[in-house]
């Protein structure tokens, strides 16, 4: 477990940013086999719930509507709620005074993002929600990417500019009556290149723009 390299302290809270399995699928071990209280918004809950197979051992037990505080380590950890973006169940985690946001996946580091669409989650949610972020932080935040290296506010900023771009691209396409298919042959163009990956290829990420918008 990567986090005994940090600390030997119980953990004792855990707090799921969204409920999507890669962000959720330890949360049985850590209530089993760590005693952690699991913390997350409702909707992680009910669409954990919701899976056929889940255990309740994996629910979070303390959840909420908006958000909450721990005062925690020394520090102020502000857990937020934000409307529909990759999911509908997304919160952020900022670490007042360590200066230090974690968005969880309302930030792939120099990728396309996954917006889950069947999950709730919305293109416009989600821009919105990375441009309020954007303005909270100071030059000197670090920023935690739910996937991708640690990253600063400039480096979340060219990750909003390329939401922002690739959307208006998808949208006037659209608007001119372009099919998708000949969307994803027309591309995003060169500038947008080394923003695939094997998850969000090009091709999906126009989809994605395409139904969500
Ligand atoms: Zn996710």
């Amino acid at each position: 477990m990567a986090i005994g390299d940090i600390s030997k302290q119980p953990i004792k809270y855990i707090v799921n940013t969204h409920y999507h399995g890669d962000h959720t699928g330890s949360n049985a071990y850590f209530a089993e086999a760590k005693g952690s209280t699991i913390f997350a918004h409702d909707n992680v809950r009910k669409r954990l719930a919701d899976k056929e197979d889940h255990t309740h051992a994996e629910l979070p037990v303390v959840t909420y509507q908006q958000g909450m505080t721990f005062h925690f380590n020394g520090d102020t950890i502000n857990v937020m709620y934000m409307p529909a973006g990759h999911t509908d169940s997304d919160s952020v985690v900022w670490f007042e005074e360590a200066n230090v946001l974690h968005p969880g996946d309302l930030f792939f580091e120099g990728r396309f993002p996954y917006i889950d669409l069947d999950g709730g989650g919305t293109v416009t949610g989600y821009i919105n929600n990375v441009t309020k972020l954007i303005g909270m932080l100071k030059d000197d935040t670090k920023i935690i990417p739910g996937h991708g290296k640690l990253a600063t506010k400039a480096d979340y900023q060219k990750a909003l500019d390329m939401l922002v771009d690739t959307t208006a691209m998808v949208k006037s396409m659209k608007a001119e009556g372009i099919s998708l298919d000949d969307a994803v042959e027309q591309g995003l163009g060169e500038k947008y290149t080394a923003w695939a990956w094997n998850f969000i290829t090009e091709e999906k990420w126009i989809s994605t723009l395409y139904k969500g918008l």
